[in-house]
């Protein structure tokens, strides 16, 4: 059992403090500091990363043929199943959330690392149509090290995504975890630092390296031995690392914000829809990006959908992550909690109208935890602030809509194009809606269903590449044309 990661991390295949400043973890359900982590420093960075360089290149890395790279990724799977409590509880203490979900995240990392090792084991390389006297073939090829930068919302989930295509494609990782939420990523780094060392592998082909995003994250990026970055995070930190990559010229794969319409068409299942839009935005007490954080109602049901709504909001449960019960646990920090908070205030300063929460729960066993208690919001234009901008919290602002092309306009006027839900019994009007909402991922009569077999990527402003899905492996790897001669006449010049 890898332990509890206490205040060492991991640079260059060992565990030990950090040269950064310490990073006090603190569990936002009571404000209490779970553990004091010495965070990287700049000079670590640079260690970590000449290390991952010598274990990317070891032969007895770089010589592992797919189906042997896969079992280790099936080893880290099956160790990943048999931590899933520890990794849950961890990730519960340090980000708030329910053990409900962070107990289904964990489960889901498995899976993660044991579909990527199918889909390595199953990967071809191709024979492409020749068109002269020679075989023409197209095969991949290891980076060599890449950068993972994750925030603080999922982290069991975004260091899955990215731990394992990235071994898979036969790279080292330096990952970095969001300051607020090192534990998981910690934890991370034993169970595969366990895995590699019982197959006589290099330890060095993971670092974690927590500490400040401007700090070492921007180390990592600018790390002359670092050949792509994988980011999941806010849009604008994305277009800082965009920007270096850029003058880097290595590649960037950018996971990023959202403000995704929810559409409750007149024909809708109401109870289905309603029970759906809850969970869209409340869940994870809408800190996910894929929050369904716009509700767009056809104004004959308006009323009596928000009605409805409003009063169910009321009751949902608020409580610590820890118990059973809770359906609504506090935000990730106090921090956060406080520009949630700003948000609702600005709300009503642009005259919107809270029709419920609008403030933190009252009573004793709230006082010292992050808790902002479950939010909806109308009478705004889409054009307001609270409805533009990425609040990450539980705040739902509702808009009735009319007719169909209004609410596309409205719909895809927003900087952002992550995710949308469709809540219709008309399949025309579900294909039509899905089609023309500028969205990377749809979800018709069901909201925040994930898949690791099926492509996650944002549009606009939510993002730059692709994760999951069947090719996860290919964006981390480099594509190479081979052309074999066939024919034994010399080539024109000879003559
Ligand atoms: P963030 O502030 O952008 O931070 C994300 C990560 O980047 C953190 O580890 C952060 O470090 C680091 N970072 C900050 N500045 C950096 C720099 N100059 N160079 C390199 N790294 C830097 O985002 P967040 O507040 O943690 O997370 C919330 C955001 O993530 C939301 O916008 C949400 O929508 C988005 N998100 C997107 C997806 C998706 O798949 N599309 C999934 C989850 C979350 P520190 O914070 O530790 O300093």
């Amino acid at each position: 059992m890898p332990r509890i990661p206490a205040d060492e991390i991991l640079i260059a295949g060992h565990w030990r403090r950090g040269g950064g400043l310490p990073i006090h973890t603190v569990n936002p359900a009571d404000g209490s500091v779970i553990t004091t982590v010495h965070a990287a420093s700049v000079d670590d960075v640079d260690e970590a990363a000449r290390a991952a360089a010598a274990a990317a290149a070891a032969p007895e890395w770089r010589g592992l043929l797919p189906h042997q790279r896969a079992r280790v990724l099936y080893r880290i799977g099956d160790l990943t199943e048999e931590h899933a409590e520890h990794l849950s509880a961890l990730q519960t203490a340090d980000t708030g959330k329910t053990l409900g979900e962070t107990r289904a995240l964990a489960l889901s990392a498995a899976g993660t690392f044991r579909y990527t090792a199918a889909a390595l084991e199953t990967a071809e390389d191709a024979l492409t149509p020749s068109r002269g006297p020679y075989v023409t073939m197209s095969v991949y090829e290891p980076i060599g090290v890449v950068g993972a930068i994750n925030p603080w919302n999922s982290p069991i989930a975004s260091d899955a995504q990215k731990i394992a295509p990235a071994l898979a494609g036969g790279n080292a990782v330096l990952l970095k975890p969001a300051e607020w939420t090192p534990l998981v990523s910690l934890a991370f780094g034993r169970i595969v630092h366990q895995a590699l060392t019982e197959a006589g592998l290099p330890t060095a082909l993971l670092a974690v390296l927590p500490g400040k995003g401007s700090i070492v994250g921007d180390a990592i990026v600018r790390h002359p031995l670092v050949g792509r970055i994988g980011f999941t995070g806010g849009t604008g930190t994305g277009r800082t690392i965009a920007r270096t990559a850029a003058d880097r010229l290595i590649p960037a794969a950018l996971e990023l914000g959202g403000k995704s319409p929810t559409i409750v068409r007149e024909d809708a299942d109401t109870a289905q829809a309603l029970a759906g839009v809850m969970y869209g935005i409340f869940s994870s007490s809408g800190q996910s990006c894929i929050a369904g954080s716009r509700l767009f109602v056809h104004s004959s049901l308006y009323d009596s959908f928000i009605g409805e709504l409003v009063d169910r909001v009321r009751k949902l449960r608020i409580g610590p992550g820890t118990s059973p019960d809770t359906q609504v646990a506090p935000l990730v920090h106090h921090k956060h909690r406080d520009a949630v908070a700003a948000y609702v205030e600005l709300a009503r300063e642009e005259g919107g109208r809270v029709l419920c929460g609008g403030h933190s729960p009252e009573g004793e066993q709230y006082a010292k935890g992050a808790y902002y208690l479950p939010t909806v919001i109308d009478s705004l234009p889409n054009s307001a602030r609270v409805c533009q901008e990425e609040i990450f919290g539980p705040v739902l602002v509702a808009l009735p809509y009319g007719d169909e092309d209004e609410l596309v306009a409205e719909a895809n006027d927003s900087v952002f194009g992550l995710a949308c839900g469709i809540w219709t019994r008309d399949a025309g009007a579900a294909w039509r809606l899905g089609r023309r909402i500028e969205a990377g991922t749809v979800w018709i009569n069901t909201y925040k269903q994930f898949s690791i077999s099926t492509p996650f990527g944002g549009m606009k402003d939510s993002g730059l590449g692709i994760e999951k899905g069947r090719d996860l492996i290919r964006a981390y790897q480099r594509q190479k044309s081979l052309y074999w001669g066939t024919d034994t006449a010399p080539l024109p010049w000879a003559n």
